[in-house]
């Protein structure tokens, strides 16, 4: 503003004739205001933003891109690709695509592989690398020239590793029990649930066995509550070697555990019962501090009628469960129509 508006100034009262011996004061005060002018420039540092090169630009971003042309050969790639990538160097360049993503694992190859380049999404991608497998989104665009022609494509990949590690992580929290590695109540009850409505649904038979560890709280008064832990560990070790693949088992709470079998009658639950059982019994668990023996009590029963509720067949077993406990322990008690009778292996 002072250095528009004082010339301006500076011509009016020259054109007035109001200044001293007819002088015209315009070229000093414009050698003056020009002074100002280089001065802003200068402060403000006009002059020193170089301008961002676009090739600075793509070296420095951190997600990898790969461009390739039409045939899926590579034409470019920048740093962080270079990084991501294992052998990816200048002697890639003109190499198809799929040669870099061989290394990868299938996950990566088939997203290259995948047929039409314009229709394909974004996906997350385990990616092999030397000794880690990282998570990497992909996404591609189709590289476009000013025709409108495809000239090829730009396929970014973003390093999502860590939050694929944290979900993992959380899954595992919110579905496991830390202590044993089986499922925890909520997400044991959640599947089960399902395979009750599926059994339902096919007609299938489905039987579910609860099971209490005997005596627990005096092996934690006895040996101390970390040998407690111990002994829970090792009762799910024992369990799972009798479990077949399809067999959801859970912790149902402390020292209590549940099995839903699939496509099990009363009486092929109950055997199986009888093997666990005898074989926690006979399997000692040596510690550091001695052998330690545990028994269990069973409680089994079979979903016969297709209206039960998981609820409903729990609170049969669990009956079945507290007759294994008041008739002496380490026992299978089955609930069968109501009535429930002592397992006897003959
Ligand atoms: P019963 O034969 O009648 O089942 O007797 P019990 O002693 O096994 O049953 P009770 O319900 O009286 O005691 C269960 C104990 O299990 C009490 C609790 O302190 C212990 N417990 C529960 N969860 C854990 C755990 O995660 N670790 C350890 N060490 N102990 C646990
Ligand atoms: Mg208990
Ligand atoms: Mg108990």
């Amino acid at each position: 503003i002072i250095g528009l508006s004082l010339p301006t100034l500076g011509s009016f009262l020259y054109l007035m004739g109001l200044t001293p011996y007819g002088m015209d004061p315009v070229p000093i005060i414009m050698s003056l205001t020009s002074s100002l002018y280089i001065w802003a420039i200068l402060s403000r540092g006009m002059l020193t933003a170089a301008p961002i090169a676009r090739e600075n630009l793509f070296e420095s971003m951190r997600e990898g891109v790969l461009v390739t042309d039409r045939s899926d050969m590579l034409v470019d790639y920048n740093r962080a690709a270079a990084d991501m990538i294992e052998g990816l160097n200048s002697s890639s360049i003109g190499k198809p695509l799929a040669q870099l993503f061989l290394n990868a694992g299938k996950d990566a190859l088939s997203y290259v592989m995948d047929a039409e380049p314009l229709l394909r999404e974004e996906r997350e991608v385990a990616w092999n690398k030397a000794e880690e497998v990282c998570y990497y989104q992909i996404r591609s665009s189709p590289v476009q020239k000013q025709e409108g022609h495809i000239a090829g494509q730009m396929i970014m990949l973003i390093d999502v590793t860590e939050r694929i590690l944290l979900q993992e992580k959380l899954r595992q929290l919110a579905t496991m029990d830390s202590l044993t590695g089986i499922y925890n109540r909520s997400y044991f009850l959640e599947l089960s649930r399902a395979l009750l409505a599926r059994s339902a649904s096919l007609r299938s038979s489905l039987s579910m066995i609860l099971l209490d560890v005997d005596f627990f709280k005096s092996i934690n008064d006895r040996y101390g509550h970390q040998y407690g832990d111990q002994a829970l560990q090792h009762i799910v070790q024992v369990c799972s070697r009798h479990l077949r693949e399809g067999d959801l088992f859970g912790r149902y709470g402390g020292e209590e555990f549940v099995i839903c079998l699939p496509e099990t009658s009363l009486k092929q639950a109950a055997l199986l019962c009888e093997t666990i059982r005898a074989d926690i019994e006979q399997s000692t668990l040596y510690t550091v501090i001695g052998p330690i023996n545990v028994t269990a009590s069973f409680g089994v029963v079979e979903a016969l009628n297709p209206e039960a509720t998981l609820e409903e067949l729990l609170s049969e077993a669990d009956h079945a469960l507290y007759s294994s406990k008041r008739n002496g322990r380490n026992a299978v008690h089955l609930s069968q129509r109501s009535e429930i009778i002592l397992f006897k292996p003959v």
